[in-house]
């Protein structure tokens, strides 16, 4: 996939109106009231770029799974109010989407104003990508931005079908996205560093096979490590472990040794009897975990090495957890790597919605290069796949 993609400072927006597919699709308490701002600030560079250039700007998101019709609960009205607040000038709300309404809130904008468009998922032609519902969306409007990254992995009528019937770029949440993953994946600072962990090895295994032919050093982590040690020979205990992914495993570690890419696995492990935050941790060596216990997290050999890798990195990509971190006493190998990526002069990358969770609950976020907003749209982004909601996008000439 090409990155190289046009932006809105590549186009005149001064008097045009301007659709921008954000996403603001926030958490909620049982008022309604939002209850993590993270999204809406995000938003904030673009929408106050395109204010200041005099743009009249039609914001549009997802809220939910409404599944294709009005429901109250899912009105992005709270989110007006939200953003009317944070950006100190109103936010004009529509009823609905591509109705009377929204047509009549369009038509009174004037320049450096900003409305909002209601839930596009109170229509099912939206997940349906619909060529009419996504023509009638663009016809209001006369360029179109995406700055979701959370939902560029899907083909939806606002976060693709819409580029066929207006030029298309992208606004700073996404170009920050392509940008630093996209650096990553063509043309690293080495020593290259991979870091997975996570719950299943058949969630990441397009990721591991495509950083495999990028990547200087592979670290494996989680419940996806036993599945590799299983491969390997060794006695896993009742760890978690994927029976029929065995012999893709062992393939990637063939396939490491081939290419030269060192392929760490974790030497010690902190073992249980049962899946329970009161568990009491064992410590094991991981080839032989031992009847009755399983693997929760990595031992404290496994952190120094792996420690050791990534603070001689030039770039690291963290997708998983390293062990169950929800649980304190299996929270201190993630908890030690973050530190490491954070302590790290590297490059530092973190995809994935559970990874990204736990560097902002261990408080290294800001330590973080770059934290993507997309977790399924990572993963599909470092698995080497085109993302819909990027490829339409025009490129840089
Ligand atoms: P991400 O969302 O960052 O891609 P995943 O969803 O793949 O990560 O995995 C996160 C989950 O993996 C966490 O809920 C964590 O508890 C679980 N996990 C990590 N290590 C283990 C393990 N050894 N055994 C069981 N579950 C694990
Ligand atoms: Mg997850």
């Amino acid at each position: 996939m090409k990155y190289n993609k046009k932006s809105i400072e590549d186009v005149c927006v001064k008097g045009k109106k301007v659709l921008v597919r954000c996403d603001f699709n926030v958490p909620q308490d049982e008022d309604l009231n939002i209850t993590d701002m993270t999204r809406i600030y995000g938003a904030l560079p673009t929408i106050k770029y395109l204010k200041d250039k005099g743009a009249r700007v039609i914001l549009c998101s997802h809220l939910g799974r409404p599944k294709g019709e009005f429901k109250e609960k899912y009105s992005l009205k709270p989110v007006a109010a939200a953003l009317s607040k944070e950006l100190g000038c109103e936010v004009k709300m529509a009823e609905d989407v591509i109705g009377e309404s929204a047509a009549a809130m369009v038509a009174s904008l004037k320049d450096g104003e900003i409305g909002l468009l209601e839930n596009v998922r109170f229509h099912k032609e939206e997940e349906k990508n619909d060529p009419d519902f996504a023509k009638k969306l663009a016809s209001f409007a006369e360029i179109y931005v995406n700055d979701a990254f959370g939902t560029a992995h899907r083909a939806h009528a606002s976060t693709a079908g819409v580029a066929d019937y207006l030029p298309a770029v992208c606004g700073y949440l996404i170009q920050k996205e392509i940008d630093v993953m996209g650096k990553a994946l063509d043309d690293p600072k080495r020593p290259f560093v991979a870091v997975l962990g996570g719950a299943k090895v058949s969630d990441k295994i397009g990721v591991i096979n495509n950083l495999l032919e990028k990547v200087d050093t592979i670290i494996i982590g989680g419940a996806m490590a036993y599945t590799f040690a299983k491969a390997l020979g060794a006695d896993i205990g009742t760890s978690r472990c994927e029976e029929d992914k065995l012999s893709y495993a062992s393939e990637m570690v063939f396939k490491a040794l081939c290419k030269g890419v060192r392929f760490m696995l974790p030497c010690d492990s902190l073992a249980a009897d049962h899946f329970a935050a009161d568990a009491e941790p064992k410590l094991v060596d991981t080839y032989s975990v031992g009847e009755g216990y399983m693997g929760l997290d990595i031992g404290p050999k496994t952190i120094e090495a792996y420690s050791k890798a990534v603070k001689d990195a030039g770039t690291v990509v963290w997708n998983g957890p390293m062990g169950v971190f929800e649980f304190d006493a299996f929270a201190n190998g993630t908890r030690s790597m973050a530190k490491a990526i954070a302590e790290s002069d590297a490059i530092s990358i973190i995809g994935g919605g559970d990874s990204a969770a736990a560097v902002e609950q261990l408080g290294y976020a800001d330590k973080m290069t770059h934290i993507s907003t997309g977790g399924g749209a990572s993963l599909e982004f470092l698995e080497g796949l085109t993302l819909p909601g990027i490829a339409c996008l025009a490129d840089k000439e």
